[in-house]
């Protein structure tokens, strides 16, 4: 689909329509007075379409909701999310008949709010795309796709697969972890696949979850209880890939006794409340996050392990600093692409990703060890974290995404 004749040109193109993309195009749509003419891109051809499917609910940070306050979207969340009040790390084998709780603690904020919110990813995507949808000068573009582009010092011109062209001052790639357009820009990945497969699934249970969630350690990856409104959980399940697949492909009856087996029995009967789903798992960190006119938010920049629950928080944390540098870059007179805006965007966002990649890789490898000696030096850790509060006061400011030089957006403040 073409740009409408009488604006050719947009400010910014976003290749990218799920919730980095989304968010960004709102952030920047706000924090100009919805001045920016902005396109934003999908092959989806509904939107939506792609997360109504998505079984998913993700872990959002404290900060991550602050942004999605001044957006204006939360109010269409708030109904579904579920606020976690506590946190409880045991780690057994998967046959240990009880799982001793090793850690636990409130996740609560200094201020006093949820550290953490568990808010189902169709929920989150929906918001965004009615915030969007409100946002008159962002022109949607939905079932086409970005396949290369062409930057040079006083523009970009994106090409699509119909063979139209849009013209920008800035192109986003907001494209997922397999990202044409970083392809195109030849920016290299580094990165590896885990021997592992994420599955997804909703459980009832019978008993209150009391708003507390759940990670049970054990050898062959995390396995995470994720409280959901009502009486129902989020697993988020990571497990040896060839034993994964099997357990995919059981029936209903196997596939929750296997659930069954990790679960514990707390919560009392439980049984399945949604569909099965999975998901590769690979690392990966981009070398750069911007070139000429081009910059990479998102899983097209960073990908993680989620046994931390942490990509979206980081990709929320990649929109939040690119509005601010973009929008501060515009009221000075330059334009959306500045190449100094840019470069300020990548030395505040890629330190921080290569960390939080490089923590959660660690902590993955760290668990996934069923060796005696390894089990009793993590417990060692745990039990350490577990009496010092302090520590445990960290950990909380880091799930809260409270900690670091934070964008306004994510303090809650207008950019
Ligand atoms: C099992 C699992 C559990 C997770 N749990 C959590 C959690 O609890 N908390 C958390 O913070 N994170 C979690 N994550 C990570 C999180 O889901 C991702 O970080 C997040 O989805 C990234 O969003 P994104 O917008 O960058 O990319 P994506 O959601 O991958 O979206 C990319 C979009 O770009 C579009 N697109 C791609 N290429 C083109 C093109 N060339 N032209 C046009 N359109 C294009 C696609 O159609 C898609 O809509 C989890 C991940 C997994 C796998």
């Amino acid at each position: 689909m073409a740009p409408e004749e009488d604006s050719p040109k947009f400010d910014v193109v976003i290749s990218g329509a799920s919730f980095a993309g989304l968010a960004l195009a709102c952030g920047l749509s706000q924090a100009s007075g919805e001045t920016l003419r902005i396109a934003l891109i999908d092959r989806n051809a509904a939107w939506g379409a792609a997360t109504e499917s998505d079984s998913r609910a993700s872990a959002l940070s404290a900060a991550s909701k602050r942004m999605l306050e001044v957006l204006g979207a939360w109010p269409m969340i708030a109904d579904e999310a579920q606020s976690v009040a506590a946190i409880e790390i045991t780690d057994s084998g998967l046959d240990a008949g009880v799982r001793p709780v090793l850690l636990t603690y409130d996740n609560v904020t200094a201020a006093g709010d949820p550290a953490t919110y568990i808010v189902p990813n169709s929920v989150l995507h929906r918001a965004l795309c009615s915030v969007a949808a409100r946002m008159p000068p962002i022109k949607w573009i939905a079932g086409s796709e970005a396949r290369d582009f062409a930057s040079t010092e006083t523009g970009v011109v994106v090409r699509l697969a119909d063979g139209s062209e849009l013209d920008a001052a800035l192109l986003v790639a907001a494209e997922g972890r397999r990202s044409r357009l970083r392809e195109e820009a030849g920016i290299k990945v580094v990165g590896w696949s885990y021997p592992q497969i994420g599955i997804v699934t909703t459980v009832r249970h019978e008993l209150a979850h009391g708003a507390r969630a759940v990670q049970h350690f054990l050898p062959s990856g995390p396995f995470a209880i994720l409280p959901l409104k009502g009486n129902r959980a989020c697993i988020t399940w990571t497990e040896d890939a060839g034993e994964a697949r099997r357990i995919l492909a059981l029936d209903d009856v196997g596939f929750l006794a296997e659930i069954e087996k990790r679960f514990g029995g707390k919560l009392g009967t439980i049984g399945l409340d949604g569909p099965r789903q999975s998901w590769p798992l690979k690392m990966h960190l981009a070398r750069r996050y911007v070139g000429q006119r081009f910059a990479l938010v998102g899983d097209a920049a960073h990908g993680v392990h989620p046994l931390a629950g942490q990509g979206l928080n980081l990709a929320f944390r990649d929109v939040a600093a690119l509005t601010e540098v973009v929008s501060d870059a515009v009221r000075l007179g330059f334009d959306a692409g500045d190449a100094q805006a840019l470069a300020r965007y990548e030395r505040w966002r890629r330190f921080d990703s290569l960390v939080s990649a490089a923590t959660f890789d660690g902590l993955n490898r760290l668990f996934a060890s069923d060796l005696t000696v390894m089990r009793a030096a993590r417990d060692v850790g745990l039990g350490l974290v577990d009496r010092v509060p302090a520590l445990k006061r960290f950990f909380v400011g880091e799930a809260a995404g409270l900690t670091g030089e934070l964008p306004r957006l994510l303090k809650g403040e207008a950019v």
